[in-house]
């Protein structure tokens, strides 16, 4: 008898569950990136996801650099709200859309915004996105 438990991803119910999938390739997932990155203007490079994650890391270690602020905020942010929607739908049944969710992380990363930057030194442009 195999032991190998294969879960399937409860954010589509198509594919297995891989941190890649669920967290970046999963179609629910990507809803939320895509329209995350338009309304933040961010460009991620073009790397696959499991290396972006390396590379963000990376890039944006330095510390009180405004302009990492934001995408760092982004990805963690991101992230941390696709993982308990997985949770959510996997012991509670309770399924959030899409749209609800992204709006969710725009609205977190604005309150960490508020609380942990000097606005002042936000590009008028960066402002301007995220209300503050
Ligand atoms: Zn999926």
């Amino acid at each position: 008898m195999g032991s190998t438990v294969i879960t399937t991803c409860v954010l589509c119910g198509e594919v297995e569950e891989t941190h890649d999938h669920l967290f970046f390739l999963c179609r629910y997932s990507s809803k939320i990136w895509k329209s995350l990155n338009a309304r933040a203007r961010i460009h991620w490079p073009n790397l696959p996801w499991s290396r972006l994650k390396n590379w963000a890391i990376g890039r944006y270690r330095t510390k009180g650099k405004t302009k990492f602020v934001i995408p760092k905020l982004l990805l963690a942010s991101a992230i941390y709200h696709i993982w308990m929607e997985r949770n959510r739908r996997s012991f509670n049944n309770q399924f959030t859309p899409a749209r609800k969710v992204e709006e969710d992380i725009f609205q977190l990363i604005r309150a960490h915004l508020i609380n942990g930057v000097k606005v002042d030194d936000l590009p008028p442009a960066q402002r301007l996105i995220w209300e503050v």
